[in-house]
């Protein structure tokens, strides 16, 4: 008998997994999909936190104060862990004055944890939660479940893009409320990206069909309604269109705007990639129409927790399905999946 179980092979998983072995234990992890890595693997590997405390509080005011300070005030030491274990650092900069971080190589990182995490059996869900031993909830999250996304967030929930793992479908929460866990704040939020509304996406188009220049443009929706921007991250433009009619959205961008950089690309670039790809894309006098789709990543309401991710007697849960910690806005789910994932290790062992 192992001495824990772990439910998912992403990266809060794999890493409570590697440090459970770390610590000398026994650890049996189960995986839903074909492959380790979740969602992980089809990521930025972009792992991050606020430089500041406070901004972090500005930014994300519903969530949970223990748990986020745990995030911010750990973050530094589990990224140097990680690179211990062999991570491999693709840059030491995110990019934004806002936060601090590191860039990781998906692919390398899977591959790095997934041999320190042991036994994981591919295909085989946890359905059931065993007796007589810890188990850690990993399981990413619910975006990849049509009802409980129309339950919580939005009645277009058939129209959203899934951006993530397909295996992701609230199964840790539904355990958790079977032994008696309670829920998060935040239900009705989730982190996503507007997509060019292309006839085809594909998990290869996530990154490059972002269309992550709201604030250049307008937004309107397919009644010509407007909606106005008002996160760095664009967090509350996808809510937004998650709601409208098709949870479908126009940016019009004015040509003025057609150079601002957008990370290490512009938003020409980005209108460039959504007309390749087949979205509508329309040239009026003076202004580019793209019509956007939201895509929907990681919900971030779920299981609530504690400070050492207890969500009920000998259950954690780390990652996506522990909710309640950017409610409000968006930081880093790579990073709470971290820091929290190896924080359950440690408390379970
Ligand atoms: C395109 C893209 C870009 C992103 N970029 C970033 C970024 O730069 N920075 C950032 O912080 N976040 C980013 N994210 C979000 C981030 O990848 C996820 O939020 C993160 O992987 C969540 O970690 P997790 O361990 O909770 O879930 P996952 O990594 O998705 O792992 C969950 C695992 O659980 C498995 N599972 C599901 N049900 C069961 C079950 N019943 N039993 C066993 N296994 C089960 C799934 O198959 C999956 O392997 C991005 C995501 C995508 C898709």
């Amino acid at each position: 008998m192992p001495d824990l179980v772990v439910a998912g092979a992403g990266m809060a998983g794999l890493v409570a997994a590697a440090r459970a072995r770390e610590l000398g234990a026994d650890v049996l992890v189960l995986e839903k999909g074909d492959r380790p890595g979740g969602s992980m693997l089809l990521s930025s590997g972009v792992v991050w936190r606020y430089r500041d405390w406070e901004r972090f509080r500005e930014e994300c005011p519903g969530g949970d104060p223990e748990l986020q300070h745990l995030v911010w005030e750990r973050l530094g030491d589990d990224l140097a862990w990680l690179e211990t274990l062999g991570a491999s650092v693709v840059e030491r900069e995110t990019g934004n004055p806002l936060t601090t971080g590191l860039r990781l190589d998906p692919g390398k990182l899977t591959e790095t944890l997934a041999r320190r995490a042991s036994e994981i059996r591919l295909r085989e869900p946890l359905t059931e939660l065993p007796e007589g031993m810890p188990v850690i909830l990993a399981t990413g999250g619910f975006q990849g479940n049509v009802d409980l996304v129309r339950r919580h967030i939005t009645a277009e929930a058939t129209n959203l893009v899934l951006r993530a793992n397909p295996w992701s479908a609230g199964d840790g929460l539904r355990l958790a409320l079977a032994r008696g866990a309670a829920l998060s704040a935040g239900l009705d939020e989730f982190y996503g990206r507007n997509l060019a509304a292309a006839p085809q996406i594909s998990p290869g188009d996530f990154v490059p069909l972002a269309q992550v220049y709201a604030k250049h443009a307008g937004v309107e929706n397919l009644r010509g309604e407007a909606y106005e921007p008002r996160t760095w991250s664009e967090i509350d433009v996808v809510q937004w269109t998650a709601r409208q009619p098709a949870a479908r959205a126009r940016y019009i961008v004015p040509d003025a705007a057609l150079r601002e950089p957008v990370r290490d690309r512009t938003v020409a670039d980005l209108i460039e990639a959504a007309r390749r790809a087949g979205a509508p894309v329309e040239q009026r006098n003076g202004e580019t129409v793209v019509e956007v789709v939201a895509g929907i990543t990681t919900t971030l309401g779920g299981i609530r927790i504690d400070g050492r991710a207890r969500a009920a007697e000998g259950l954690y849960a780390a990652g996506a399905d522990a909710g309640g910690i950017s409610t409000g806005g968006w930081s880093s789910a790579l990073a709470s999946a971290l820091v929290l994932g190896k924080l359950a290790a440690e408390d379970a062992i």
